[in-house]
């Protein structure tokens, strides 16, 4: 049987012209914020190679266990649309030589992401960051900037209440006598524990500082930290990171039982959190991830990155959507002044104005009406006999004005 009606899938949404005006917005400022501290932009494929986030990613992360969108293609080759950006572009990294190239590489991206996750407020099936990674670096400056961006793109934007929580899980091998201790700490602790993180104290221990569950949040609570056992090295180069924010003027807390849902990370992981905005409250967040590379195959390179929510960005920034507005909108007073309403307007255009004229035959009163709707800042009205009325629509004042000083009539107002 036909369907009467489709509705966009579950967990996806359309954005509308309205709403893409702020996307747009968001977008802009971000890329701005990044191209002044000279990042450079790249974009990479919708999808991969599923193995690239396997390895990437982490098999034992909750990203790669449930929420793909996997599938194989008619050459039998398994294709994942991208849960993140990080993974594909060390491909890209890897796969033109930038390790060639002046190190540190400094990136952005934007465009649209996909995890099969359950749809709630804040949390799409297709959602869309904006990224940021410093490949080829390990000193804490590369930590600090990138942190820095992320809050000034924020501020930049007016999302109320950000808060940066900032943490350290030590690099890869002081980071193992670690997780041994965490995880006799998590079965001294087991029947306390949720069974998912009862299942997963091998896999992956670290996630339990993320559970919700009561009884293991009350275990957690009194857990070995990481923050607190950090070698010599990864000490000093979060004290650096740490004091590199400070002498900035930008306010973190340290947070010991942050983690994050991938698997790559090293060292310093952060995270922009707006608490108003419940369940999911990050925007954004990252950290750095030196053995990436290396584990996609390449040379030993440390980097750092973070990508944040647009969808969460404008969400916390409870932003309304609003008409752009017009410089002037052209009435004609008789269907013989439309043709001339028409060239007139496409040469205001060539002048830089925004202008338009009625496409659907209403009346003079129906196209003043249509003005104020779309937020045209003056109407120019064609009048029957051929002169011209310029009508200020938040004054109301109107005044005939000639066809040779129409132009610089609106520039000025447009200035
Ligand atoms: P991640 O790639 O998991 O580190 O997430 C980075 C940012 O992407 C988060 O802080 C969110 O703002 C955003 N994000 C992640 N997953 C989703 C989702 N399913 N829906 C909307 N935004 C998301």
């Amino acid at each position: 049987m036909a369907r009467s009606s489709y509705q966009a899938p579950r967990g996806t949404f359309d954005v509308l012209p309205a709403e893409k005006r702020i996307r747009r917005r968001v977008e802009s400022v971000a890329i701005a914020t990044l191209s002044r501290a000279g990042y450079e932009p790249i974009a990479t494929p919708v999808f991969e190679d599923t193995d690239l986030f396997e390895r990437g990613v982490g098999r034992s992360t909750d990203v790669v266990r449930k929420e793909m969108f996997t599938f194989e293609d008619k050459g039998g080759r398994s294709i994942t649309l991208r849960p993140e950006g990080t993974a594909p572009i060390c491909r890209a990294y890897l796969e033109h030589g930038m390790h060639k190239l002046a190190q540190p590489v400094k990136l952005y991206y934007r465009g649209p992401f996909f995890r099969h996750e359950r749809p709630q407020a804040g949390r799409y099936r297709q959602f869309h960051q904006v990224g940021l990674e410093t490949i080829g670096s390990d000193s804490p400056l590369a930590d600090a900037e990138a942190i820095m961006l992320l809050s000034d793109l924020l501020a930049e934007l007016a999302v109320p209440g950000v808060q940066l929580r900032l943490g350290s899980l030590g690099s890869l091998g002081s980071r193992k006598e670690y997780l041994e201790e965490l995880k006799a700490y998590l079965r001294s602790h087991e029947a306390e524990l949720s069974k998912e993180v009862r299942d997963r104290i091998d896999l992956n221990p670290l996630r339990a500082f993320d559970a919700d569950d009561e009884g293991t949040r009350a275990v957690m609570a009194s857990a070995p930290t990481l923050v607190e056992r950090l070698d010599g090295d990864d000490a000093r180069h979060f004290a650096e990171v740490r004091s590199l924010l400070e002498a900035a003027g930008t306010p973190y807390e340290i947070d010991p039982t942050l983690v994050r849902g991938l698997d790559y990370y090293t060292r310093t992981i952060f995270s922009f959190v707006c608490p108003a905005l419940g369940a999911q409250s990050e925007v954004g967040g990252g950290g750095r991830y030196d053995g990436l590379i290396e584990q996609l195959g390449g040379p030993p390179t440390a980097a750092v990155g973070w990508a944040a929510g647009i969808e969460r960005i404008m969400l916390a920034m409870g932003a309304e959507s609003a008409p752009t507005g017009r410089d002037v909108f052209l009435a004609a007073a008789g269907d013989d002044q439309r043709q001339r309403a028409l060239a007139l307007a496409i040469e205001l255009h060539h002048a830089g104005l925004s202008a338009e004229v009625d496409l659907a035959g209403r009346g003079l009163k129906g196209q003043l009406k249509h003005a104020n709707r779309i937020g045209a800042r003056n109407v120019l009205i064609l009048e029957e006999d051929g002169s011209l009325q310029l009508r200020g629509m938040e004054t109301g004042d109107q005044r005939p004005v000639a066809p040779s000083a129409v132009l610089d009539e609106l520039q000025g107002e447009h200035r």
